[in-house]
């Protein structure tokens, strides 16, 4: 799903490098991304899901090679095939919580919003016990809910990738688990390749395999730790 081979980055300003020589995950994969702050987790998925290109080396995901689309095929192909949770939300804050879940259809011409998508965006805000704050705009929310929307976002395009960045990282101890299976359930029933980056070391059980950053002598290393399953 995910083949990334020989890939370097630094952003403009200058001081932090990423270099991966080889990252593969397979489809259907549930990886969790771990390591210290900094390292260049949230990095990483900015690149696979096209937002940063790379400065050399390429990112295949599925059958595109994100690294040679244009601006637009970027967009298009992140909107369509990556359900992403940022680090920051990003919610919409003029747009009610069902319209900020449906917002990748209206962002994209090829998605078109069908009842059923409606339906299953209320059901996924249910199953997040968010089913009473639909109507509601985001700065009503709190933190917590905020991040469960976010999510909801991510899983209502069905996309065969889910990135999500310390999606957990607001949330109560019993909020967290559940979340954390809702990811992975929804992206196992959808067949969804899913990596999420997180400081929880609790929920790393729940993860076919756990991928540690480091660094060494300047350059990034990635671990695979063996994962519980
Ligand atoms: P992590 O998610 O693992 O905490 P990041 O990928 O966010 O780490 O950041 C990796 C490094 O890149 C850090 O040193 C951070 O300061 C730097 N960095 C992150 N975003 C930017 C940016 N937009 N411009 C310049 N440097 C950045
Ligand atoms: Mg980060």
């Amino acid at each position: 799903m995910i083949r990334i081979q020989d890939l370097s980055y630094r952003y403009p300003e200058g001081g932090f490098r990423l270099l991966l020589p080889e990252l593969d995950v397979a489809r259907g994969e549930a990886v969790a991304l771990i390591g210290p702050s900094g390292s260049g987790k949230t990095t990483l998925l900015r690149l696979i899901s096209g937002i940063l290109l790379p400065e050399a080396g390429r990112i295949h995901v599925g059958d595109q090679d994100v690294s040679s689309l244009s601006e637009s095929e970027r967009r298009a192909f992140r909107v369509a095939g990556i359900g992403l949770v940022f680090q920051e939300f990003e919610l919409v804050e003029y747009l009610s919580i069902l319209d900020n879940v449906l917002l990748p259809f209206r962002l994209h011409g090829r998605l078109r919003l069908r009842d059923a998508d409606r339906e299953r965006a209320a059901g996924t805000l249910q199953d997040l016990s968010l089913g009473d704050k639909m109507d509601r705009r985001p700065a009503h929310l709190s933190q917590g809910e905020r991040q469960r929307v976010a999510i909801a976002r991510a899983l209502v395009t069905e996309a065969p990738l889910i990135l999500a960045d310390e999606p957990t990282g607001n949330l109560d101890p019993q909020t967290k688990g559940q979340v954390v299976e809702l990811l992975r359930t929804k992206a196992g029933e959808a067949g969804a390749t899913l990596l999420m980056v997180t400081h929880d070391h609790a929920l790393l059980d729940l993860f076919g395999r756990v991928l540690e950053f480091g660094e060494e002598e300047g350059a990034t290393t990635l671990v695979d730790r063996e994962g519980a399953q």
